[in-house]
Parts: structure tokens; C-alpha cells; sequence
């Protein structure tokens, strides 16, 4: 499989950085996993749209899916895809996702909806994903995908959980977000990892590539890498918007 790293910037966008879009793909298929603001500029340099297989939103926070109102524009007036292409997210994305937009003929011929559900399973040509819960608000999944032969998981956004221990389990890569290089006293629980949470899961997991992404700017990236090598032994990286890995 390969992933390209569209978009790194935790929560907002940083210098350089935009929100959260990542492009996975394995043979012809090409799975887009969320499209957050900015990140469809960053799509445009890497894929034409109409070549994607399949568009998977994380959860229905804007720094994940503000840019799907621009993706649908691109398919309404540049180029209508000639099938509807899959669309899974929660039933919260697709609520908000539809107050923005609007349900028309368009986005029936644009879009073809899957609403992802706890423990649920989606299948974009040869890639098995499957979904878990994070520990996020709003409801926020985890994806876990395999094309027979590597393994990838995005923790997408969330602490610690179970879900994510057992979505990570020995995984080719984990692209893993820490948003805080530290969690301090304005960082309550239950939103985002630390860098030091990140490592003892991948280590705890024996992951094989940990890509560290959504580090919201202007947390210390340096030290980012330093908290996590002294809990994982493996391959680490810090994802660079236009980056890609093949595993
Ligand atoms: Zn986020
Ligand atoms: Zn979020």
C-alpha cells in the first residue's frame, strides 16, 4: 500500500500545514481518509478526484470535513464522477454534511452514503476496512484497512482506548495523531493523545512504521520525536503534508 500524506496540521491549520487528508492506496484503488480545511488543495496536486475509489470522514469536526463542500463542488461543475462514489462517515457528518450542502439529485449522482456504525465493516474494491469507536467527542471512528497484504490503521482523532489498541495490533503503519507533544492542565482527557501516549501504543501494539500526525501547531515538533522514541522502538516519522510511504 502507499500513503500520502495530504494534510498534517492538528485542529487548525499551521505554517505550511493543512487540515487532516490523507490519500491510501493499493493497486488502482485510491481511498481518500478525510479532507479537512485546506487538504483539497493538497488532493488537487496528488489525484484527480475522479480517479478517487472511495472517501472514508473520520467524524464531523470541520478540521476533518470542511473541504468536502469544496470536493463536492469539484464533482457538481468540473467533473460528475461516472458512479457515485462511496462515502462512509457517522450519522453526524452526514447530518451536518447535508445542512451545508443540501440533499439534491446532485449529490445522490456525486455520492453513494454508507453510514459507519461501531464495529462496522466497509469495503472499497480490493481494501477490507474496519471501524471502531474512538475515545472523541462526537462519535469518531478509528479505521483499520488491509489489502491481503499490509496492514494500516489511522487512529483518526481520540485518547486512549481499547478500540484503538486492538485497531493498531501489529499493523505495517499507524498514522497516529498527537496533538500535544504534552498534556498540561488546559489538555483535559478524552479529546486527543499525547506524544508520549502515542509511543506506548504503537510499542504496545509492535507496530511496525508509527507516522505521527494532527500535531497542532506550535507544539514543539522536535520534541514530539524525542517523547515518542523513548517509547517506541520502531520506525517513527512525523507525516509532512506532500509526504508518502509505501508498506
Ligand atoms: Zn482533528
Ligand atoms: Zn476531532
Amino acid at each position: 500500500m502507499k500513503l500520502n500524506i495530504l494534510a498534517s496540521a492538528g485542529s487548525y491549520p499551521g505554517p505550511g500545514r493543512v487540515c487532516s487528508g490523507y490519500l491510501l492506496s493499493s493497486h488502482d484503488t485510491q481511498v481518500l481518509l478525510d479532507l479537512g480545511n485546506g487538504a483539497l488543495s493538497n488532493l488537487l496536486k496528488v489525484i484527480d478526484p475522479k480517479l478517487l475509489s472511495g472517501v472514508i470522514i473520520s467524524h464531523a469536526h470541520l478540521d476533518h470535513y470542511a473541504d468536502m463542500i469544496g470536493l463536492y463542488h469539484y464533482f457538481k461543475f468540473a467533473h460528475t464522477p461516472p458512479h457515485p462514489v462511496p462515502l462512509y462517515g457517522s450519522s453526524e457528518f452526514f447530518d451536518k454534511f447535508h445542512h451545508l450542502i443540501g440533499i439534491d439529485e446532485d449529490m445522490r449522482s456525486i455520492f453513494s452514503e454508507t453510514i459507519i456504525t461501531e464495529g462496522g465493516f466497509g469495503k472499497i474494491d480490493n481494501l477490507s476496512i474496519a471501524f471502531s469507536q474512538s475515545n472523541h467527542p462526537p462519535e469518531t471512528y478509528i479505521s483499520r484497512v488491509s489489502d491481503g497484504k499490509s496492514t494500516f490503521c489511522y487512529s483518526a482523532d481520540g485518547d486512549e482506548s481499547i478500540n484503538l489498541a486492538l485497531a493498531s495490533n501489529e499493523v505495517d503503519l499507524f498514522l497516529c495523531e498527537s496533538t500535544w507533544s504534552k498534556k498540561g492542565s488546559n489538555h483535559p482527557a478524552g479529546l486527543h493523545l499525547d506524544a508520549r501516549a502515542a509511543g506506548e501504543i504503537a510499542q504496545r501494539s509492535r507496530v511496525k512504521h508509527l507516522v505521527i500526525t494532527h500535531i497542532a501547531y506550535p507544539q514543539d515538533r522536535d520534541e514530539v520525536r524525542v517523547i515518542v522514541s523513548k517509547y517506541f522502538k520502531g520506525r517513527i516519522s512525523l507525516a509532512e503534508d506532500l509526504d508518502s510511504y509505501i508498506f
